[in-house]
């Protein structure tokens, strides 16, 4: 059934009320509601820049120093960030033992900002708010990176093994991080009631899990501003904003 208003929210409670494992997918409709833009939207950054190729990055230093000027450009953005109501009532559900996992498209740490512990986050697009030696895959911190490249006009390379240091996001032309797909797909299919918030569903292979999901047989809601490619395929589409949707939802619990 498709819904926009609060009959919609009111129809949701009794659906996380009736699930046992819930997994909530986020894409970068609940960010927005915390001044993150979306980058693929019309008019977003992705439309007036294009993004750097994995291949690129790797082959070209001057396209690494590009895209870290790019990621410090944003750093005010990302840093200054908090979750909103969205994010917190999914933290309320995971605390209550309702939602196992969140399954992320975006990289900017707020789930685990609001209070979901980090073994319950899967991020499938990776997170910028540190970054990664792309051969070692040592953890480095923002801060000294960007001293350094203030300081010499570069980035540093790794100080485990000299290798690429990169944000540990995935970008286009990078392969999807094996260990955090296997994990999104088996909380997927353990799961009896997926929760699709803030996310068109058009970027694959983060799509497939709301239609694995259905196919195995959970119940699958989608909450997102605009119509979505699976809305046909839903128990429940509500065309709402996240925040005050979720909240609405969770006190009628
Ligand atoms: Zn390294």
């Amino acid at each position: 059934m498709n819904f926009s208003g609060a009959v919609g929210a009111a129809s949701l409670s009794p659906m996380l009320r009736a699930a046992s494992r819930i997994v909530i997918f986020t894409g970068a409709g609940i960010s927005t509601e915390s001044g993150i833009p979306d980058f693929r939207s019309p008019g977003g950054i992705w439309t007036k820049m294009a993004p750097i190729d994995f291949q690129d990055f790797v082959a070209s230093a001057e396209m690494r120093r590009e895209a870290w000027r790019r990621r410090f450009a944003m750093e005010d953005m990302f840093s200054g960030a908090k979750p909103n109501e969205g994010h917190e009532a999914i933290a309320e559900l995971v605390k209550r033992g309702l939602a196992t996992h969140v399954i992320t498209q975006n990289i900017d740490n707020l789930h685990q900002d609001s209070g979901v512990p980090d073994e319950q986050v899967i991020e499938i697009h990776g997170n910028t708010r540190y970054a990664k030696c792309l051969e070692c895959g040592a953890r480095a911190e923002l801060g000294p990176i960007r001293a350094h490249f203030e300081e010499h006009g570069e980035p540093p390379d790794c100080a485990s093994c000299g290798g690429i240091v990169k944000t540990a996001t995935i970008s286009f032309g990078q392969s999807m991080p094996e260990l955090e797909m296997a994990r999104a797909e088996e909380a997927t299919l353990a799961c009896d009631l997926f929760v699709v918030l803030g996310s068109s569903l058009v970027v694959y292979p983060a799509a497939g899990f709301p239609l694995l999901a259905k196919r195995n047989g959970a119940r699958l809601v989608i909450v997102n501003r605009d119509p979505t490619e699976q809305d046909g395929i839903a128990d429940l589409v509500l065309h709402t904003d996240i925040g005050p949707t979720m909240q609405a939802a969770l006190n009628a619990l």
